[in-house]
């Protein structure tokens, strides 16, 4: 899995800017301390959730205005699912008159 920093379990230095580095069989060995590394993507959760982007975060404050909901999470999976899942009624709503709303 790429598109994550990647830590040591050993020493935490990130692993992505070592030479060579790769998630594509799973496993990476530091080069710094020799640990061995599972980067699969099993690992992925043990390592924190990426966070909503501002923009993500803007546009979430509009649909829920808008919309009259709330945005409960704060990743940026749960930022992009939010959006995806309420993007279609937030521009029909946002170009429909207001009388007819
Ligand atoms: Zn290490």
């Amino acid at each position: 899995m790429s598109g994550y920093d990647w830590y040591c379990d050993s020493c935490g230095i990130i692993m992505n800017y070592q030479i060579g580095f790769s998630t594509d069989s799973g496993e990476w060995t530091c080069a710094e301390c020799g640990c061995h590394n599972d980067v699969s993507s099993n690992n992925i959760e043990n390592y924190g959730e990426k966070p909503a982007t501002e923009n993500q975060l803007r546009y979430i404050r509009k649909i829920e205005n808008l919309l009259e909901i709330n945005f409960y999470g704060s990743s940026f999976e749960e930022a992009s699912d939010f959006i995806n899942g309420n993007e279609d009624l937030y521009q029909a709503k946002l170009h429909t008159p207001y009388n007819y709303r």
